[in-house]
């Protein structure tokens, strides 16, 4: 082999493995998108949604949300990031992780919610969603070649890729993420939730809200109407998760006297123009 292919090829070879992240499960996967890249994006998606999202002005609230939130992430296979959560006054029910650990949940969600074994099947879901990178790789996607290109070598010169890649990421943000990627983050959810002490059941209790708000309702949890499996077949894959959980760990809790002390706290909804 000549001298510069071997170059060409070690060169590809060192971007190759520089890319390999690891995902739920210890799972390898491909992201062009560096973590230092992905932070810098998850942080202007952050400001923007500071700017367009009212924080609820509630701190019992907020630091419930953090709490629950770290007890999932104490046991999820992402450490190399910090993880933030808030919680948004809005009567949306929603909920969305941005790149880099950005996770919010809008009090629209948190009022449908009977206990904290459901709010932790979220959060599990979410933080699984960043365990395995989807929002980058579905903003890699959306980018294009030269915009990801600028920000994986640099050249990025003025910060325009950068800024290219919040605005897009915003847009993405209620798009809903491939059926793959929501069967992985419902299936690590599961585990997650478990292994964070959570009765895997509030997962159930979840998604049968979910179902039945589907109907009437427009905005639902990442648009989970349009693009996410099926309802049924979401609960089906849940059943059959739930039940090879093997050894089942003993005192999983529901959290429900909890729950309902603190869903009493949250804003009434508004009225109906
Ligand atoms: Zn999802």
């Amino acid at each position: 082999m000549k001298k510069s292919v071997v170059v060409l090829v070690a060169a590809f070879v060192m971007v190759l493995t520089g890319c390999v992240t690891t995902g739920p499960g210890g799972k390898k996967s491909f992201v062009i998108i560096p973590v230092s890249q992905e932070l810098a994006i998850g942080q202007g998606m952050a400001a923007q949604v500071g700017t367009s999202e009212k924080a609820l002005a509630d701190t019992a609230w907020q630091s419930y949300l953090v709490e629950v939130g770290r007890k999932v992430v104490r046991v999820c296979d992402r450490q190399d990031i910090e993880y933030h959560f808030t919680v948004i006054e809005s009567d949306q029910v929603n909920a969305f992780a941005a790149p880099g650990g950005y996770v919010y949940f809008y009090t629209g969600l948190l009022r449908e919610m009977d206990n904290e074994a459901e709010m932790a099947a979220v959060m599990a879901h979410e933080i699984s969603h960043v365990v395995a990178r989807h929002g980058v790789k579905r903003l890699q996607a959306a980018l294009g070649a030269t915009l990801a290109y600028e920000l994986v070598f640099g050249g990025d010169k003025g910060g325009e890729a950068l800024k290219a890649a919040v605005y897009v990421g915003l847009g993405l943000a209620f798009a809903g993420y491939s059926r793959d990627a929501e069967r992985e983050a419902d299936d690590f959810g599961i585990q997650y939730m478990v292994k964070a002490g959570y009765d895997p059941n509030g997962a159930i209790g979840m998604f049968e809200k979910l179902a039945a708000l589907g109907s009437g309702s427009s905005s639902i949890f990442e648009q989970l109407s349009s693009s996410h499996p099926e309802t049924s077949e979401r609960i089906e894959n849940a059943r059959k998760e739930i039940s090879e959980i093997n050894p089942r760990p003993k005192n999983l809790t529901l959290g429900r006297d909890r729950y309902q002390k603190m869903v009493k706290r949250l804003p009434a909804k508004a009225p109906k123009k």
